[in-house]
């Protein structure tokens, strides 16, 4: 009989992993820092996902349900691990609450932190009420309150989506790209137009990284929905007062451009969670130099991290979709029972 394995963060990458486990007879424990599970799509009521247009809340909330239902999962909110001792196959973990439990693995699952716009002051967020992150759009969508600007609650009747917002800057020490946002945002820009037709929606970007079957929301959004792309560099997001003014240069035509909008939405990017460098030390866990947690042996054991018998999976581990996400739990899943079979077995 082998221990249970222990499953830190109840996002999709986590209830993957217990799922997955649990759906071959392993014990899992699944300890989560929230008092909610299902990650940052439930967290942060994001809206339509993409590339399958399920509302997240159905789509992950279906995960939840069989996590919380399963019998061979112990599921702990609002909880974290202080404490990690021990080897493959015989750890033992703290968690806050001082209950000790005795695990054959771990996985840690502990995904990203959406980026803080505060830290790209120029493209004026915190100082226009008007100038907004993506996480706040899914939300006014997921709420059904619909799109709105925040100084008058009015409907916009243009809008400006600016790309690689805590990206691709090295300026400010984020060199990734953070995969997603490029999908997200013509998705969203589709979201806006079905709401409000008559809104005018720009994405502003320097590359379009809709890769994959990802491109079909980018030419949706064009042909459609006739959401219209700018491939630009910004200088500054200022204001007049009233409307939201995007300073910049056209680089296809290589002439500055001055637009108006009611409401200016951040594609903001994913960063390492903030919590990685006390995740590495209580885990024994080393760091990738960006931040996020580190893959070991990548092309050899889903998952590894550098200590035996820790696997990592999902965001934790860099920018990441929920579908790679999802299966990268299932993969750390296989890799964790292997290392605790193995262990049995000997
Ligand atoms: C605005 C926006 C929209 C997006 N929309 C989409 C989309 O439509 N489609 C798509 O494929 N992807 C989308 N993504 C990406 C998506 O959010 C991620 O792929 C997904 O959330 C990753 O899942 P995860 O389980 O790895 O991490 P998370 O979702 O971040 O979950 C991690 C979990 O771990 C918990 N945790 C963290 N630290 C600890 C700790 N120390 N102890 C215990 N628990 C802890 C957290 O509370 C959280 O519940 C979007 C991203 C952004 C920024
Ligand atoms: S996915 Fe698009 S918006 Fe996001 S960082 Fe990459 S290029 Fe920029």
């Amino acid at each position: 009989m082998t221990k249970p394995i222990l499953v830190v963060g109840a996002g999709p990458a986590g209830l993957a992993a217990a799922h997955s486990l649990a759906s071959v007879g392993q014990k899992v424990i699944l300890v989560e820092k929230e008092d909610t599970l299902g990650g940052a799509p439930i967290l942060s009521g994001y809206a339509k996902l993409v590339p399958s247009g399920e509302w997240a809340k159905d789509a992950i909330g279906s995960m939840v349900d069989r996590v919380v239902k399963n019998k061979l999962i112990t599921v702990h909110k609002g909880m974290t691990v202080n404490k990690y001792t021990g080897n493959s196959g015989a750890f033992k973990a703290e968690l806050s609450s001082g209950k000790s439990v005795s695990v054959g693995a771990t996985i840690l699952c502990t995904g990203f932190t959406h980026f803080d716009s505060v830290n790209k002051p120029e493209w004026g967020f915190g100082t226009y009420p008007d100038v907004v992150t993506t996480t706040q759009v899914e939300q006014m969508i997921s709420s059904g309150k619909g799109v709105r600007r925040m100084s008058n609650g009015e409907k916009p009747k243009r809008v400006a989506i600016l790309l690689c917002v805590g990206s691709r800057d090295r300026q400010i020490g984020r060199e990734w790209c953070s995969k997603i946002c490029c999908s997200v945002s013509a998705n969203l820009a589709i979201e806006i137009r079905e709401e409000l037709p008559d809104c005018h929606v720009y994405i502003y970007y320097m590359d379009i990284r809709t890769f994959g079957l990802y491109e079909e929301v980018y030419w949706q959004s064009q042909e459609e929905h006739k959401v219209k792309y700018i491939k630009a560099r910004i200088a500054e997001v200022t204001s007049d007062g009233d409307k939201i003014i995007v300073k910049g240069e056209d680089t296809l035509v290589k002439r500055p451009i001055t637009i108006p909008f009611d409401l200016v939405v951040h594609a903001i990017g994913m960063d390492p969670n903030v919590d990685n460098m006390l995740i590495s030390s209580i885990f024994g866990v080393d760091l990738h130099h960006w931040g996020f947690l580190k893959q070991e042996n990548m092309y050899g054991t889903a998952g590894a991290s550098s200590r035996a018998g820790v696997f990592v999976a999902g965001s934790s581990t860099g920018p990441e979709t929920i579908d790679d996400s999802i299966a990268q739990g299932n993969a750390a899943a296989m890799s964790a029972l292997a290392s605790v079979s193995k262990i049995a077995a000997e």
